[in-house]
């Protein structure tokens, strides 16, 4: 079992509320650097310092928020309203157990049994508002005393694997966070580390914004959780990435063309060094990359992900050797990465 997964993927980091998952992290990384600090939006901001004569300073992101609901109010009944945070798809929610707020009580997202529906309704899709979140209370005053407007509901998963394969929520981006934590832990680096575990990327890359200004990178890697879409469909488009078959580089997505020459030196190194890897089709989605790229001064940045089947719902997959190819392929390019790969002819 890996329990670095486990435990992440386990605790809790709706945007804005990434408390519990943050101190998960610093107690994860705290003896393997030198240096930390929680900015003013709640970026956990890593320094490790390097051994060689590098003058690069990189910065590795990985956001650690996730995407949830919010509570919008309480019914006459004690059910509760609520609003998604992040893209969430309604169509995966009803049934679904969520934990609200920090004292964690326990609801579900109520779907009226398949007997009660007629057959217009068993056809048709119940939007968020629509929906309740029953905690069982018994009236809306016993709903306020246990919730407010404004707590964040979590889903609850509990983390599992069987052969390669692990299914639990919030691979995205815990998969990232995942990655960062190991590389932390191998040995320095020639150049001076910056890791930004960052907040509220699901909401509008909003942490990754500031904590690139503030730690002023020459160049960045954003480690994520690309959407996996290679079930059969009715129509044979090929799939974006594939799960096993490798880390996930992009070169494209709504928010930028991913710096031509990192991508260059991702896939060379993954080529020499025998890791499988696969270009992301391009086009769609979009992560903390944008943000960070086109900040201050600008910044060379590239996007390295691991391919996750049914991202933003309760409970997402992942293949484990795509995971380990990741930081394999993340720790041999950033070893041999040097500022005249950076230069311009
Ligand atoms: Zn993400």
């Amino acid at each position: 079992m890996n329990e670095l997964l486990k435990q992440l993927t386990e605790s809790q980091g709706v945007s804005s509320h990434e408390n519990e998952v943050r101190s998960l992290i610093l107690d994860l990384i705290v003896d393997d650097i030198d240096d930390w600090h929680v900015d003013a939006m709640g970026n956990l901001i890593a320094q490790k310092k390097g051994v060689g004569k590098s003058d690069l300073r990189v910065l590795i992101d990985a956001h650690m928020d996730e995407v949830g609901l919010m509570i919008s109010g309480v019914d006459r009944d004690g059910t509760c309203k609520f609003m998604a945070v992040g893209g969430v798809n309604p169509r995966s929610l009803l049934g679904k157990v969520v934990q609200i707020g920090p004292k964690k009580i326990t609801g579900v997202i109520g779907a009226r049994p398949i007997h009660l529906l007629d057959s217009n309704q068993r056809g048709s899709v119940v939007k968020t508002e629509s929906m309740r979140i029953d905690i069982g209370a018994k009236s809306k005053e016993e709903a306020n005393r246990k919730i407010k407007p404004g707590d964040m509901a979590s889903f609850v998963t509990k983390y599992e694997e069987f052969g390669n394969i692990a299914i639990g929520k919030a691979f995205d981006n815990r998969v990232g966070c995942a990655a960062l934590v190991e590389l932390l832990k191998l040995d320095p680096y020639p150049f001076h580390l910056v890791a930004t575990f960052t907040v509220q990327e699901e909401v509008g890359l909003r942490g990754a914004k500031v904590a690139a200004y503030s730690t002023n990178p020459s160049i960045a890697l954003i480690l994520e959780s690309t959407p996996a879409y290679d079930l059969p469909n009715k129509r044979d488009e090929s799939p974006n990435v594939s799960l096993g078959k490798g880390p996930s580089i992009y070169v494209m997505d709504r928010g930028t063309i991913q710096d031509p020459r990192i991508v260059a030196h991702l896939t060379k190194t993954a080529t020499s060094r025998e890791i499988p890897f696969q270009i992301r089709q391009p086009g769609g989605g979009g992560t903390n990359t944008s943000a960070i790229q086109q900040t201050g001064a600008g910044v060379p940045a590239a996007t390295l992900a691991t391919p996750t089947r049914y991202i933003h719902t309760p409970v997402s997959m992942i293949d484990l050797t795509d995971f380990y190819h990741v930081v394999a392929l993340a720790d041999a390019s950033l070893r041999t990465i040097n500022l005249e790969q950076l230069q311009y002819d």
